[in-house]
């Protein structure tokens, strides 16, 4: 990976840009159209969103301006979305696919995940997402926030593999059996909160490897994702920071670098347990 539009070949033929911007939290409004538009002109191309963030229209407007800017096509861009847990089931997440694209404006999405696994539902959602992927309406299709068992389950039964599972990750969560699961069956793993929703930015060690390569400790950590072969979709509403979180392409961390980040696993989660959903 050598710039920020270079991609990750997804199982399925489909290549997805090793880095993109996500948006949980922010709200429909010109501070999320900006967001939008800004990352689009600085060579972002995929942006990350949720049915459940409530702001797929503001995204589909950033992502209609920010195309026109930067005069690119829809084409160029890679457009994430999730199903909500309360609209897993087969109909309703077919249903839940339409009402995305059309708060986003969109004629189709790049990648729909089911957001949580939500036991007992989450297989009528799969096999709907597969109906959508075998129609053509999906250009791939995902599971986010998935454990190796769940994954397990899921194979047991899926006519199509998933591309890719988004999951936190970061250097306190480092996920490595999951990491080797998602290997082994050619799943991309994709990190969200891959900041630690910037709780981990003061960290020594990381404040000293950035020193080294004068950069800041998020891009240290953006560049351990990308050595690690991990998706990466940080999130921020400031055009410094949505630059300087995608400055993470002129530098190499050593292996022992890379190992020290890794020595900062705590199996410390800054969100929900998969397994403990009550939501
Ligand atoms: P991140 O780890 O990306 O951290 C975002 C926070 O860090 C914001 O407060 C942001 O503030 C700040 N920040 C960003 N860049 C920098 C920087 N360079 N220096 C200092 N602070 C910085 O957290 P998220 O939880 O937002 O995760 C990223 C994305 O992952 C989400 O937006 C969403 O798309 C996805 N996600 C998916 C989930 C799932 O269940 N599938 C769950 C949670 C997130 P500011 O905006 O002010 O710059």
């Amino acid at each position: 990976m050598k710039n920020l539009q270079d991609r990750t070949l997804l199982n399925n033929g489909v290549k997805m840009p090793w880095l993109g911007i996500g948006v949980f939290k922010v709200e429909e409004g010109p501070e999320l159209v900006n967001a939008i538009r800004t990352a689009i002109k600085h060579g972002y191309r995929s942006v990350d969103t949720a049915a459940i963030y409530g702001n797929e229209e503001g995204v589909g407007q950033g992502i209609r301006e920010g195309l026109q800017e930067a005069g690119i096509s829809r084409e160029e861009l890679f457009v994430t979305s999730k199903v909500w847990n309360s609209d897993l089931g087969y109909e309703s997440t077919l249903a839940a696919y339409e009402t995305s694209l059309q708060k986003l404006g969109l004629e189709y999405l790049n990648l729909y995940l089911i957001h949580w696994p939500v036991e007992g539902k989450y297989k009528e959602a799969w096999r709907a997402l597969e109906t959508l992927y075998k129609e053509g309406r999906v250009k791939a299709i995902g599971v986010s926030n998935f454990q190796i068992h769940h994954l397990e389950e899921l194979l047991k039964e899926a006519e199509i593999k998933p591309v890719i599972n988004q999951v936190e990750y970061h250097p306190r969560l480092t996920q490595k059996e999951l990491q080797a699961f998602s290997r082994k069956h050619d799943i991309q793993l994709e990190a969200w909160s891959p900041l630690m929703q910037g709780q981990l930015l003061d960290h020594p060690v990381l404040k000293e490897i950035a020193s080294k390569y004068n950069k800041s400790a998020a891009q240290v950590i953006l560049r351990w994702d990308l050595q690690n072969g991990i998706v990466t979709i940080p999130k921020s509403t400031k055009e410094r920071r949505i630059v300087e979180n995608a400055s993470v392409f002129d530098f190499q961390l050593t292996k022992e670098e890379m190992f020290w980040i890794d020595q900062l696993n705590q199996n410390h989660r800054v969100g929900p347990d998969p397994d403990h959903i009550d939501f």
